[in-house]
This record gives C-alpha cells, sequence and structure tokens, in this order.
C-alpha cells in the first residue's frame, strides 16, 4: 500500500485534466489531489489509476471515473458536517472523497464481496465513514434519516421514492436516470411535498439493481 511522490505528481495532472473539464469546487479538487485512488484498484490496473478513465473492481462493477466522481461530489455542495448518503459504496473511492470533503458519509452497498473488501480498505487508508451498510440502497437508510444530500452511483430507472423521502427540505438528491445511458438529474426539495429538478447532461453508469447479493 505505497503511495509516492510519482503518484501525488501524476494526482496532479489528473486535477488540471478536471479542472480544464469544468470542475471549479476547491474541496472536490483538493480531496482527489489528496485519495491514493490506485489503492482503490486492482493492482494490475496501478499504471492507469489516474487516467480519467472507469475501471472494473470486481463482481462486474467499476470504480467511476474520475471527471464523473468529481461533478456528483460538486452538485452535492456539501459542507462540512453534513449527512450525506451514498447508494453504491462500490470500491469506496467517491466515500473516501466524500470523507474527505468533510461529510459525514452513510454508505450502502448490494454486493457482499465488495462491501466486504471497501469496509477493509477504507480504515487502512485512514478514511472513516460514518456507516457502511450491505444492503439494497432502494429502499435508503431510514434509521439514519434525514440526509443533507444523497448520491446514487448507479444508473437508476427511477428516482426511488424512499430516497425522495429521507432528504432534508433544501437538500440535494444527485441520481443518473435511464437504461443504457444515464441523464445526471439533480432533484431539490422545496418543502414537504415539492422537488426542483435539473438535468445535467449524459453519463454512463452500471444499473443499479433491486435487493442485495
Ligand atoms: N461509488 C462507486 C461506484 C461503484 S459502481 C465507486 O466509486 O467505486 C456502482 C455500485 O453500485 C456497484 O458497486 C454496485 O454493486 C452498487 N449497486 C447497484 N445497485 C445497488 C443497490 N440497489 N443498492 C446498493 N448498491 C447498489
Amino acid at each position: 500500500m505505497k503511495d509516492t511522490a510519482k503518484h501525488q505528481g501524476l494526482r496532479n495532472q489528473l486535477v488540471n485534466v478536471l479542472q480544464q473539464k469544468g470542475i471549479t469546487d476547491v474541496n472536490v479538487l483538493d480531496a482527489i489531489k489528496k485519495i491514493p485512488r490506485h489503492l482503490f484498484l486492482n493492482s494490475s490496473f496501478e499504471d492507469y489509476a489516474y487516467q480519467d478513465k472507469a475501471f472494473p473492481i470486481g463482481a462486474g462493477q467499476t470504480i467511476s471515473q474520475p471527471y464523473t466522481v468529481a461533478f456528483q461530489s460538486q452538485l452535492l455542495e456539501i459542507k462540512k458536517e453534513h449527512k450525506v448518503l451514498e447508494i453504491g459504496t462500490g470500491s469506496g473511492y467517491q466515500t473516501a472523497v466524500l470523507c474527505l470533503m468533510g461529510a459525514k458519509v452513510f454508505s450502502v452497498e448490494r454486493q457482499n464481496e465488495l462491501f466486504k473488501q471497501t469496509s477493509s480498505l477504507l480504515p487502512k487508508l485512514g478514511i472513516r465513514p460514518k456507516h457502511l451498510s450491505f444492503g439494497d440502497g432502494y429502499k435508503g437508510l431510514p434509521s439514519y434519516a434525514p440526509f443533507d444530500s444523497i448520491i446514487v452511483t448507479a444508473g437508476a430507472p427511477f428516482i426511488p421514492k424512499p430516497l425522495m423521502a429521507q432528504l432534508k427540505i433544501g437538500g440535494r438528491l444527485v441520481i443518473p436516470l435511464g437504461d443504457d445511458v444515464q441523464i445526471m438529474t439533480l432533484l431539490i426539495r422545496k418543502n414537504e411535498t415539492q422537488f426542483e429538478k435539473h438535468e445535467l447532461g449524459e453519463f454512463r453508469f452500471v444499473p443499479l439493481l433491486e435487493d442485495k447479493n
């Protein structure tokens, strides 16, 4: 588990690429500058870890592309101590970005293999989410609700109602919606019943599946 000056140099280059692509939130960029993404990947991909690309992480899943992680994190408008719910822990890289941004992170993963792998990796890197959960993210985490923001990191066919219900008023829900291609969608909760919807371009994710595995 080594993090070298060479890795740091590659991270600085990645941050430049993300800035050129339009990421401006300094808290997001700072987190990406600090997190050793190569340690979240199978070592055979280590040399490519700082390219702006998605990679396989086992169980048929992928670690999201850094631009996608940065874009979603920026949309959440995280403030220190915000309670954030993440659906799709996967490799834990997005979880780590949110933790370094100062959020209290609650994350749910439906693949047991990834849940176990990531639960053991994050503490070794000194990253401490509030709660990692093995379960079905369609249900959210009602016992820890409400959340200041919610991020879904898999492509959803629709917006799960429990996630809308678990969002604070004024809170932000970021979710990629669609089957083959997803539209990044931001919902801002205006009051008990009303949500403002913004559509923010096309992305590609692995699907949000029902039930745990
Ligand atoms: N944030 C992750 C992205 C992983 S890909 C990262 O940066 O690595 C999406 C993840 O969502 C996969 O790990 C997949 O198993 C998980 N997933 C899919 N459907 C889910 C559901 N219903 N509940 C929780 N996790 C789910």
